[in-house]
């Protein structure tokens, strides 16, 4: 276990084929984006380990009694979720440090959450119905008894992100596990150790076979792309941005490798003429500075009633000046550091966009002073712009909120379905049924009504038009692991 984040310690391990190894690349840095400081190393991956990782779990695939015995997955799933019960403090530390991610949030889905849910999936394994009866008929006169069987899909290539690690690892692992494939991890460049301290589980505090389950670090995107077009590889999960996910999903088709795709967001937050403005309007500033923005399915629009646009402008850029930056590693600390020197000028990219499209900053607009370590950015309320900037329309993945004003419900519809994006989005109305209504008309994969969280093992997540295809977590999450076999048989 790679132990307390705070502690000098050598380089993560790659997990293949069942063994903890350095790789054949060296190693890279980690870094806390706090402080900008390197926590340690990580193995980079090269392009034979990625070979031979996909030869590992084609190989456990094929050969192995992992795809057939139910009890024991679910034996192994739940042994999983305790070795990640069991370290929990280190692992919080860890995931602080590398991703940045305020303390609280590991209370919920940067760790504690997707730990437990591995244990709604093993449930849901144990309880499935595998296997179901349609009977008997007699197609073109043949009498026949046919049955449908749900059969796991085979070898898994999971690609993540780096804004919620664990949430997103665990999220494929759970249900490709739960459903009898087995996998190759190939995580983030950014949080190779939240993926890497997942194979030492595995391999040190687990009966996962060898090879059922591979964690592949590198600094080298194009492992990434190896794995999405390797044909020993039956199908991608991905989750990251949209530009990316175009490019699995047409490296995959040269096999017509089935790809499951959670991208990016630019979500509405729909204020309602009748709804509580100040307690909406604070809320959307929560939302939009939690984990400085780095959370695909935060509401990034806010849309308002426009006769009171100057008003909701003042509390919400109020609210978010209170919110400020603070030390990840606080208690009280809601927007912590962008991850990377790359990302916090992608971020500043947007916010010079925004100036030149129009707009102006109701608050921030830059880096927070005194903060000169690190990826700081302040969390910023643009006004001024219409739904139609770009800085209204791209995905920015930082602390930056839009707001626009709308004319009524069917306006405020209308603009929060203007966007190549359809993942999440809230509605705030006094009435609930209203609300509820323009809730439904919302072209997104999620939705959140007066405060209500989606957010659980059993609600699937996922995205309308360019935010994805497929769902994760759920029912629909784990079927997304599954083959289907119809099983016709001549009556004896
Ligand atoms: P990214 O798309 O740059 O990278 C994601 C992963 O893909 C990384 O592991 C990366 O190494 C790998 N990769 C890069 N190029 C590749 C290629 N050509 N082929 C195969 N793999 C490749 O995303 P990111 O910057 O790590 O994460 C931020 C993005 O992720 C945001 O756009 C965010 O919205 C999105 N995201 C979406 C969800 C969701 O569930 N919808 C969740 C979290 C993050």
């Amino acid at each position: 276990m790679l132990g307390n984040a705070s502690a000098v310690r050598g380089p993560s391990p790659l997990l293949l084929d069942g063994r903890l190894t350095a790789g054949s690349g060296g190693t890279f840095p980690t870094v806390d984006p706090a402080t900008g400081e390197t926590l340690g190393e990580a193995a980079d991956a090269t392009a034979a380990d990625m070979d031979e990782a996909i030869a590992a779990a084609r190989r456990a695939f094929d050969t192995s009694s992992w795809p057939a015995d139910v009890p024991f997955r679910v034996r192994c799933l739940r042994q999983l979720r305790e070795a990640l019960r069991r370290h929990a403090d280190e692992l919080r530390e860890l995931t602080i440090a590398e991703v940045g991610a305020p303390r609280f949030l590991t209370f919920g889905g940067q760790l504690d959450a997707p730990v437990n849910d591995l244990g709604w999936f093993a449930d849901l394994a144990e309880s499935y119905a595998w296997e179901h009866d349609l009977g008997r008929a007699e197609p073109m006169g043949v009498p026949s008894v046919r049955r449908v069987r749900r059969e796991p899909v085979g070898v898994v290539g999971a690609i993540t992100p780096w804004n919620f690690p664990h949430q997103i690892n665990l999220a494929k692992l759970g249900p490709a596990l739960a459903a009898g494939n087995t996998v190759v991890l190939k995580p983030a460049p950014d949080t190779p150790w939240c993926a890497a301290v997942l194979g030492e589980l595995i391999a040190e505090e687990t009966d996962i076979p060898p090879g059922v389950v591979n964690v592949v670090t590198s600094s080298d995107h194009r492992l990434g792309a190896q794995l999405a077009g390797d044909p020993r590889v039956d199908a991608v999960s991905f989750t990251g941005s949209t530009a990316t996910g175009r490019e699995v999903m047409a490296t995959a088709a040269r096999n017509l490798t089935k790809v499951f795709l959670e991208l990016g967001g630019k979500s509405a937050f729909i204020v309602l003429d009748d709804a509580d403005l100040r307690s909406a309007c604070s809320y959307a500033a929560f939302a939009a500075a939690t984990h400085a923005g780095q959370g695909c399915a935060i509401t990034t629009r806010l849309l308002v009633p426009r006769e009171r646009y100057d008003e909701a402008v003042q509390i919400t850029a109020r609210a978010l000046t209170k919110i400020g930056v603070g030390d990840p590693r606080d208690d009280g600390t809601v927007c912590g550091p962008v991850i990377s020197a790359r990302q916090r000028a992608r971020v500043e990219g947007y916010l010079e966009l925004a100036v030149r499209e129009g707009g102006s900053f109701a608050c921030g607009g830059g880096r927070p002073a005194g903060r000169e370590n690190g990826f700081w950015i302040e969390p910023t309320l643009v006004t001024g712009l219409t739904n139609d900037c770009r800085t209204a329309r791209e995905e920015i993945f930082g602390p930056v909120l839009v707001i626009l004003p709308h004319d009524g419900d069917d306006d405020a519809v209308r603009l929060a379905n203007d966007s190549p994006y359809g993942l999440s989005g809230a509605v705030h109305g006094g009435d609930a049924e209203r609300a509820r209504a323009v809730a439904r008309r919302l072209r997104t994969g999620t939705v959140s009504v007066n405060g209500g969280v989606w957010y659980a093992a059993d609600v699937p997540f996922g995205g309308y038009k360019q935010s994805g295809i497929g769902r994760e977590m759920g029912v629909a999450g784990f079927e997304e692991y599954l083959e289907t076999k119809a099983i016709a048989e001549s009556p004896s």
